[in-house]
């Protein structure tokens, strides 16, 4: 399912960035899981997250992500 509240996942950008593991902000479990697409051109792109325990989804777009973070080509 798709999350219904994306700005809950926004919220854990910053400790994504930090190497931090962080917490499904749906079922509080361990272990979420996300996908870093941007272009390298302007490192700007989208996030994605997925909960193995909740099957839980959430999409950001337009993620202007810091240098150093590790993200896919787009
Ligand atoms: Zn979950």
């Amino acid at each position: 399912m798709m999350a219904k509240d994306p700005v809950k996942y926004a919220l854990l950008l910053e400790q994504v960035y930090r190497g931090e593991s962080v917490t499904c902000p749906e079922c509080k479990e361990a272990g979420l899981q996300h996908h870093f697409y941007a272009s390298r051109k302007d490192r700007t792109g989208f996030a994605q997250f997925h909960c193995p325990h909740c099957d839980t989804d959430a999409h950001l777009c337009r993620v202007k992500f810091p240098d150093g973070v590790l993200t896919e080509d787009i």
